[in-house]
């Protein structure tokens, strides 16, 4: 098997390109299956992507509505020399009142429906109420329009507020609120495998026995493959042992894509590598001039056989993520979850990258572009730092970060106060 070890920056494009024909038109796309969608509750639509549009079932606002507790009158009709009797009341959830009669305020809350007649609200702090009549305090004056938003301002009963393929957050779940959606049509999540490889790996609930270590990087994966978008699908963990690695990559075929933890560096017992070229593999690249993170393996398999819910897939890509914890989510981060989110449909699917000021000097050997683990205080002028840490096995220091900071490949030093980019988590 030849190796193929490139710079981050091609492994990058790599990934972006095999992204784009993912998300690309995935109905004429050999490379995937059509992607399914499923009916959610609305309470449980966060992160997911419309498959369909979201239309306003009636104009918005549906009513001319006062933005502003006060008195709806004509702007003609009001000035601080003629008191104006107060003809009615109306609050919020009332029918709209009307019609106002000529020369007259009609007192309304926030949210309340302006009588029709009116065009323009005063708001309260800005009268005197007396003797059932109110008076326009001076220097104000009162403009047609004024705190109203008009019947179908926002939108006209039809139109389209969220286009197909919008990603659900809590702004679009308000919108669908408001229009009566209970459900919403979504894509059907892309399940992902996570394969955990080692010897030395134990369960969480076990206590290890002498050189054993708990599996920490099939939870940590499934976490992250969730906020990817993807399901995750966590099967048992392989021994480093050629016939049982062979045995979980075949059932592992059946996901949309495949992550595997461990068993990827040059080690005697690194064995992934050998098992995927078995099982037919296809390798894009088998290493990235990155630190941490090098052996990362990218490439793709057939998928199953015979499943129905295969039937039109022929590739099911996957990333041998070195086993050191911080190695595995810099590479699922900058790699394996731009290809979750194409195959989430997301409508955003290039890792997250900020920028921030640097709070000390760093520096580095060139030759491999870092991303260390950092924090980054994220307020209107971001500032990061690096988190001290003992390399890449070191969870304590990654749970301590919120970033990577990137170090470019032929970067020697970086002054403090320079601007930097972070990767986020
Ligand atoms: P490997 O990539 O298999 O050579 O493993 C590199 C390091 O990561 C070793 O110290 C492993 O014990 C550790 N490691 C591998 N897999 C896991 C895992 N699932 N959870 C936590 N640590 C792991
Ligand atoms: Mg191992």
């Amino acid at each position: 098997m030849s190796s193929c070890v490139i710079h981050y920056g091609e492994a990058a494009a790599q990934i972006a390109a095999y992204a784009a024909r993912l998300a690309a038109n995935p109905m004429s796309e050999p490379m995937r299956r059509k992607p399914a969608t499923e009916h959610v509750d609305l309470s449980r639509a966060q992160g997911r992507v419309l498959a369909q549009p979201l239309c306003a079932d009636r104009d918005l606002p549906p009513f001319a509505r006062s933005t502003r507790d006060g008195f709806a009158s004509r702007a003609l009709d009001v000035n601080a020399h003629t008191p104006l009797p107060i003809a009615g009341a109306t609050q919020a959830g009332d029918a709209p009142a009307g019609p106002l009669p000529a020369g007259t305020a009609w007192e309304i809350m926030t949210g309340a429906p302006v009588p029709v007649g009116a065009d323009a609200v005063v708001m309260v702090e800005h009268v005197e109420v007396a003797d059932g009549r109110v008076r326009l305090l001076p220097p104000r004056t009162v403009a047609a329009g004024e705190n109203i938003v008009a019947q179908g301002a926002e939108a006209r009963r039809g139109a389209e507020l969220l286009p197909f393929g919008s990603q659900i957050g809590s702004a679009q779940i308000a919108v669908a609120a408001g229009c009566g959606y209970s459900q919403l049509e979504v894509f059907v999540r892309p399940r992902i495998a996570i394969l955990a490889t080692g010897d030395e790996l134990v369960p969480v609930e076990t206590t290890p026995g002498p050189g054993q270590i708990r599996n920490s990087n099939s939870p940590m994966l499934a976490a992250m493959v969730a906020a990817a978008g993807g399901e995750p699908w966590t099967l048992p963990v392989a021994a480093d042992d050629s016939a049982a690695l062979d045995a979980l990559l075949e059932q592992a075929r059946a996901a949309d894509m495949l992550l595997i933890s461990g068993g990827v560096s040059a080690g005697k017992f690194d064995l992934v590598e050998p098992a995927l070229a078995r099982a037919g593999a296809r390798f894009h690249f088998t290493g990235v001039l990155m630190q941490p993170g090098k052996p990362v393996v990218f490439g793709d398999l057939d998928s199953a056989d015979g499943s129905d819910q295969a039937a039109n897939r022929t590739h099911v890509p996957f990333f041998g993520l070195p086993g050191n914890p911080v190695s595995s989510a810099v590479t699922f981060l900058l790699f394996a979850a731009p290809l979750i989110a194409a195959l989430a449909q997301h409508p955003h699917i290039a890792p997250r990258f900020a920028q921030a000021r640097l709070a000390a000097d760093v520096k580095q050997k060139p030759g491999l572009t870092r991303f260390l683990p950092a924090s980054c205080n994220f307020d209107d002028s971001p500032v990061v730092a690096l988190v001290p840490w003992q390399g890449s096995g070191d969870l304590a220091a990654m749970a301590r970060s919120n970033c990577f900071l990137v170090l470019p490949e032929q970067t020697q030093q970086i002054k403090a106060g320079e601007t930097v980019h972070v990767l986020l988590l």
